[in-house]
């Protein structure tokens, strides 16, 4: 699975709205890759944050700007 399909995933596995083979598959990537690890961390936090505040999935809005701020984080990572 690439860091891409991940970020995808992100909000549905925190939501634990993924199937168990992806679930599965997202976890091993997680296990083995620091990037991942750290952003689910970062992106856990916010959802706790959010779900406070709406009680509900996370608005695509929000989700976009995770998105934004994933391949911000991707391009510095992959920088000179
Ligand atoms: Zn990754």
């Amino acid at each position: 699975m690439k860091c891409r399909e991940m970020v995808e995933l992100m909000t549905d596995y925190l939501e634990g709205n993924l199937a168990a083979s992806e679930r599965t598959r997202f976890e091993e990537h997680i296990a083995g890759c620091d990037g991942c690890r750290a952003y689910l961390e970062q992106m856990r936090k916010m959802v706790g944050v959010l779900g406070r505040l709406t009680d509900d999935q996370i608005p695509p809005a929000v989700r976009d700007q995770l998105l934004d701020a994933f391949r911000d984080w991707k391009r510095r990572a992959a920088g000179p």
